[in-house]
């Protein structure tokens, strides 16, 4: 049967061409993506393309575009063999990883890229990206498909979705998962890393969506001489119900009392606080040190080695569908979709 690719476009740099009159970088026509990468006809495959009603630089990303995205995916998951979605790379990571979160039971690849150069300027990365994107989301085995989840494909690395994080604004390879291997390494062949990547689902249900996510988070990102009163702001933000708190190393913070009794007055609230480190690599371990006993002892629940990036996904997935703190602390402790590594 011959493979067909449906191919999402939000904005980005990806999108962007000269202007021939005036020189300017604005969004193509993407009704001819085709005539910008004829490449991508030598496939042979149905190529389809879907434009969300507003392009943006992903900077102006909001959760509506993640629930718009589903929906694309889930109206058109019967028609099509996998789904690439363009997109701007500063938030990439951030939508990949909503996406594999709101995405129950999906079995088919849904490939985030986009690139650092426009499509339409001479040594863009975007046609390298895109081509090598559409290839990973039409190849199957049979009627199993190699990548039946999330990733985001650049340069040369497929990683899942939400391991991955931006680390450079201008190279090639501005993507990176620290603590997860690459889902595939694209050289003269695709080489798959099978074992890395999820298995198709086993349930017999058809894929659904969950769409209502809960905002009231927040990303507390602690610094040597942050006060007190920078913790008593966030933690008295009306209706917060969510905060992740950004740690040094495995998971250490300050063991002032002032500090401690800002996150034991939180916990207190019922607001749930989630341990993530700033290193990028490696994982939280409470306990390990003195300095983050006191962490584990009031209730602040591990992140292991999540990415910021995938930790607030998941905390608005995780609070929107459950009101019970013990549901909530048993789901984020919980691999939804691969985004945490259990035996670290
Ligand atoms: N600001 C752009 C965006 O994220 C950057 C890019 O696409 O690379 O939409």
């Amino acid at each position: 049967m011959e493979k067909s690719i449906l191919i999402i476009y939000t904005g980005g740099t990806i999108g962007m061409v000269n202007d021939p009159e005036t020189g300017v970088l604005c969004p193509f026509n993407f009704n001819q993506i085709a005539s910008e990468v004829p490449e991508i006809r030598e496939f042979g495959f149905t190529i389809d393309n879907h434009a969300l009603p507003e392009i943006i630089d992903s900077s102006d990303l909001s959760p509506r575009l993640w629930v718009d995205l589903c929906r694309v995916i889930l109206d058109n998951y019967a028609r099509y063999h996998g789904f690439v979605i363009l997109h701007g790379t500063d938030t990439m990571a951030y939508s990949a990883s909503a996406l594999s979160f709101m995405l129950e039971r999906l079995g088919k690849p849904v490939v985030f890229t986009g690139s650092q150069l426009p499509i339409g300027k001479i040594r863009t990365d975007g046609k390298e990206n895109l081509i090598a994107a559409i290839e990973i989301a039409a190849a199957y085995e049979g009627d199993v498909p190699l990548v039946p989840e999330v990733s985001i494909l650049f340069g040369d690395r497929l990683f899942r979705g939400n391991r991955t994080t931006k680390v450079n604004a201008e190279s090639f390879g501005a993507f990176r998962s620290f603590n997860y291997p690459p889902l595939a390494e694209i050289g003269i062949h695709v080489h798959y890393n099978r074992e890395a990547i999820l298995p198709p689902p086993s349930s017999p249900l058809s894929p659904a969506a969950f769409c209502d996510l809960d905002t009231r988070v927040a990303i507390l990102k602690i610094f040597p001489g942050m006060s007190a009163d920078v913790v008593d702001a966030m933690i008295h933000i009306p209706g917060l119900r969510g905060m992740i708190l950004e740690t040094y190393g495995s998971g250490n913070a300050p063991t002032r009392a002032d500090f401690l009794d800002k996150i034991r007055e939180a916990l207190d609230a019922g607001i749930v606080i989630y341990n993530v480190t700033q290193c990028a690599g490696g994982s939280v371990e409470m306990g390990k040190y003195e300095t983050s006993r006191e962490l584990l002892r009031a209730g602040v629940v591990s992140g292991r080695d999540i990415t910021t990036e995938a930790a607030i996904c998941k905390m608005m997935r995780v609070l929107g569908e459950h009101d019970d703190p013990a549901e909530i602390r048993r789901q984020l402790n919980a691999n939804l979709r691969g985004e945490i590594s259990l035996n670290k």
